[in-house]
């Protein structure tokens, strides 16, 4: 009973959006509102810090805050939140695609003058591929922007899903005069500089055909009632099942600054978005009200102290009930887990939990015991799928000064490449490991930890190859017989996940035309 209960008033959620476009204003926004923090501009000020340079000890720093920042709690009407931080930016990686699996929602914020922007659509096609419910939430209607009507097209098409308007814009810029809610039949009147979550106050406006509000809010209501009228019968009704099957967003307009139209997406989150559901191990499907805690490691990350170079498991609970001090066991490994000093995330601060639920996001402290998209239970035999590794998009070489370092060189990038900082490869011929990233950052956080780590001045180096591929075949002798005859062109993942390295596309189509039994992957889920 308690486990269903607790479930079932979960929510959590992740924030796609692009450079700019709001997101940790809303973030801000969302914390205030729900009572998490009382003050507006904590999150703002870790950002700041992040934005300042990128000089090492920045990325020092950053590492460090985004441990504390990169999952947030908050209670709601009696639901309580989750919302995990997408790193963006520069420091986009692979980290931020696989954050996208731990959610059950995602939040996308629109900058209403830019439209759908490219990092938005990356992050896009991770929730698409996975029918993620998408809630839209277009910012920023206090400025000079786009018509509504046209990026309301532009979402659609990008999307490639039903775009259903849950409120309308008054205006924008200068005449921004509020939203319509078109499911309540109301007008919620813009009130600039609000600077707490003062929702009470909002002005409400039920018939707009009086002349004293036609007069109020002139042209821009005139425009409003017109578009109004026009997606009246050319968009869908909102469909709650087609939304949880991604195949319908409903869409928000507002200005986060001035905390306008952010209470109607936190009881968006609540009424609309999913509770935890049903997740995929190879073994079989797993409900989130199974009394037997059951979690997935998401993400690693170093923890503050690099002189004690232990980590936080990211661990997203798939089922069951955690209580501080249980014995959890590494499918993989049948390793035991001490949970006495497992830690959950509230706004900035980290404290010690005692019980968490399916949709919480719980982090262990190892030293190594955990890697990525390890699966913990009390003993079953579980490994959860969909776990995404992608071909890194460059490659590069270490070359170290100091020969002598050479084995803490090792250790270091074999940590490094488990906490999936970077991804190691192993050369079937020689012992020059290859590193493969997503973003170009990853290379320099990899040297900087290197050194302050490990203790070994290392210098990136061009590679010769630059793609990769995960080759498998059904018939493991097929495989053998493929790695025999490109033995120079083979490198083993840090699980000893055989690749086929090439330097050119056409390399590889060569390759899948010869080779018709070994199948080429972009992304490997699992280990
Ligand atoms: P992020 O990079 O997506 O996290 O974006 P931020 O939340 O940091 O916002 C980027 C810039 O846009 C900041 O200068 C914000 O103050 C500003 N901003 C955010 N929301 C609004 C809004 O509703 N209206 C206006 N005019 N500016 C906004």
């Amino acid at each position: 009973m308690t486990i269903e209960h607790e479930v079932k008033r979960r929510r959590t959620f992740a924030i796609i959006s692009h450079p700019d476009a709001g997101k940790t204003t809303l973030t801000e926004k969302l914390l205030l509102f729900s009572g998490a923090i009382h003050i507006a501009g904590s999150v703002k000020a870790r950002k700041a810090s992040r934005h300042a340079t990128s000089d090492w000890m920045e990325i020092e720093k950053q590492r460090g805050i985004s441990v504390a920042s990169s999952v947030m709690q908050m209670e709601y009407r009696d639901c309580v939140i989750n919302l995990l931080d997408t790193p963006g930016h520069q420091d986009f990686s692979e980290d931020t695609y696989r954050v996208l699996t731990a959610v059950d929602a995602a939040l996308m914020v629109i900058d209403a003058a830019n439209g759908v922007e490219s990092q938005t659509l990356r992050l896009l096609q991770v929730c698409r591929a996975r029918n993620t419910p998408i809630i839209t939430f277009i910012n920023k209607l206090d400025r000079e922007v786009r018509e509504p009507l046209d990026l309301i097209d532009e979402i659609e098409g990008a999307l490639g899903m039903d775009v259903v308007p849950f409120t309308w814009p008054v205006g924008s810029g200068k005449r921004f005069h509020g939203v319509y809610d078109l499911r309540h039949q109301l007008m919620r009147v813009f009130q600039a500089g609000l600077d707490h979550a003062e929702q009470e106050s909002t002005t409400i406006v039920r018939d707009l055909n009086t002349s004293e509000i036609k007069q109020r809010f002139g042209a821009p209501l005139e425009q409003a009632q017109q578009e109004i009228a026009l997606i009246d019968g050319a968009t869908a009704e909102f469909d709650q099942a087609a939304f949880l099957a991604g195949q319908q967003t409903p869409v928000f307009f507002g200005s986060a600054i001035n905390n306008f139209g952010v209470q109607e997406v936190l009881d968006t989150l609540v009424d609309l978005a999913p509770p935890p559901g049903a997740r995929s191990a190879i073994q079989r499907e797993v409900s989130p009200t199974e009394s037997k805690f059951s979690g997935v490691v998401f993400k690693i990350q170093a923890n503050m102290n690099p002189a004690h170079r232990d980590r936080i498991a990211f661990v997203r609970i798939c089922s069951g009930e955690f209580k501080r001090g249980m014995n959890l066991k590494v499918a993989r490994s049948s390793k035991s887990v001490r949970t006495s000093t497992v830690v959950s995330f509230l706004s900035q601060r980290r404290e010690l939990l005692e019980t968490a639920y399916a949709g919480d996001i719980i982090g262990i402290p190892n030293h190594g015991t955990l890697q990525l998209a390890d699966t913990l239970t009390e003993g079953d035999e579980l490994q959860f799928t969909g776990l995404p590794f992608f071909a890194p998009e460059i490659f590069r070489t270490v070359e170290i000064a100091d020969p002598l370092r050479s084995k803490q060189l090792k250790l270091g990038l074999t940590q490094l490449g488990e906490e999936g900082a970077i991804q190691v490869f192993r050369p079937h011929l020689g012992s020059i490991l290859l590193l493969g990233a997503v973003g170009v950052l990853q290379f320099e956080v990899v040297t900087h930890r290197l050194k302050h780590e490990y203790g070994v001045e290392a210098r990136i180096a061009p590679a010769k190859y630059q793609l990769a591929r995960w080759v498998t075949a059904e018939n493991p002798r097929e495989l053998q017989r493929f790695i025999a005859a490109n033995t120079h062109r083979i490198a083993y993942d840090a699980v000893d996940a055989p690749t086929f390295l090439a330097s050119f596309a056409a390399e590889i189509s060569v390759a899948e035309e010869n080779w018709p039994a070994i199948r080429f992957h972009k992304m490997r889920e699992h280990s």
